[in-house]
């Protein structure tokens, strides 16, 4: 993404949307605002450069579209509204996975996912990590997670961002595995594991298959965050709720489509993990505007915006608070309210959360 004039009215490209407020007023940058990242998925994180820098280092033939991609800066043309889209996206993403091979690439990964997000303004990160399809090159589940969990401490050591871990089960996979990454996530619970996740197609399975792995998760203390109304409608968010008690949903967007379950969320103070540039690339919606950002945030949900994969959709987190202002007009005031929301879904502990919060006041004292 190029660098930004800041300065409203003649800063930026024509037919984008923006408030067209008139003179020379200030913007703030959305870069500087204190924010949590909820949605980040570990080889969706990567910087285009170490992807294709690690391909070289193990001879591995990337998919054309995907090394072009990387190399252009210009993300792959996806549509995962269909089956056959996802399976293409999940390829592609397998691809960029099977890069990753040794302890080294992951520290080097969880490094650089830190540093991008503290340049976005993120003071609190949760990444979110299937071990499974690391574990047979590193030894096992137990040692990959351990790699994952020691790589974040060290990157938080050293960038200062407050760092936290998701454990993802894979919804293509049997739901026994999923109840074997709960216990493995609770086992690690004080070592750096927050949440429990579910991930890949939605329109696969159940949710309510996966809900013993859920109650183990939440009977450990982690917070249970599905993937949920993305591909499919309403309804999915609806089992989220209903079969695997989510305090937090992955995306959620669809929510937008019944005002009932909107008021559902909005009450019990759920926070859906939305992605607006994800959701643009993937197809779920056709424009940014399209996205439904302002019905979402006016029916009271809390919302924490996230990049998803920013390797395979070409935009990072500070990315996704310029598309509400842009596509969708959210003035400073309501972009710092977005940033509390994230601060207030994530699982940071209290002295991180308020020093997080006054600082999102100082933003808009600025
Ligand atoms: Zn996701």
């Amino acid at each position: 993404m190029c660098e930004q004039d800041h300065v409203r009215g003649n800063g930026y490209p024509d037919g984008l949307g923006v408030r067209q407020d008139s003179g020379m007023e200030r913007v703030r940058d959305v870069s500087e605002l204190p924010k949590a990242h909820l949605h980040l998925h570990f080889t969706g994180s990567m910087r285009p450069g170490t992807v294709l820098e690690l391909a070289d280092k193990y001879g591995v033939r990337l998919p054309e579209t995907l090394s072009e991609a990387l190399t252009s800066g210009e993300p792959p043309r996806l549509r995962a509204t269909d089956e056959r889209g996802w399976f293409r996206f999940q390829r592609l993403y397998d691809a960029a996975r099977s890069c990753i091979r040794e302890a080294e690439d992951i520290r080097r990964l969880v490094r650089e996912a830190a540093e991008e997000d503290v340049k976005d303004g993120s003071g609190w990160l949760e990444i979110q990590v299937d071990p499974t399809s690391y574990a047979p090159r590193l030894g096992g589940l137990i040692p990959t997670l351990e790699i994952i969990l020691d790589a974040v401490e060290s990157a938080a050591r050293e960038t200062g961002l407050g760092m936290r871990v998701l454990v993802a089960a894979n919804r293509m996979r049997h739901p026994l595995d999923a109840r074997t990454l709960a216990r493995l996530a609770v086992r690690y619970a004080d070592r750096g594991v927050v949440g429990f996740g579910l991930s890949n197609d939605e329109r696969r399975g159940m949710a309510r298959d996966f809900d013993r792995a859920f109650a183990i998760a939440r009977e450990g203390g982690l917070l249970s965050a599905p993937h949920g109304g993305e591909l499919a409608g309403p309804s999915s968010v609806r089992d989220c709720l209903d079969d695997l008690h989510a305090t937090r949903i992955g995306h959620g967007v669809r929510a937008a489509d019944d005002p009932r379950l909107m008021k559902r969320l909005a009450e019990r103070g759920v926070t859906c993990e939305v992605c607006p540039a994800s959701n643009v690339a993937l197809g779920v919606y056709d424009k940014p505007e399209d996205v439904p950002l302002r019905t979402l945030y006016e029916a009271g949900v809390p919302l924490a915006l996230g990049a998803d994969d920013p390797l395979l959709f070409g935009s990072r987190l500070a990315d996704q608070y310029e598309l509400a202002r842009r596509h969708h007009a959210f003035t400073d005031e309501e972009l710092a309210e977005l940033a509390r929301h994230s601060i207030r879904g994530s699982a940071a502990p209290e002295d991180v959360r308020q020093k997080l919060l006054s600082g999102v006041d100082d933003w808009l004292a600025s």
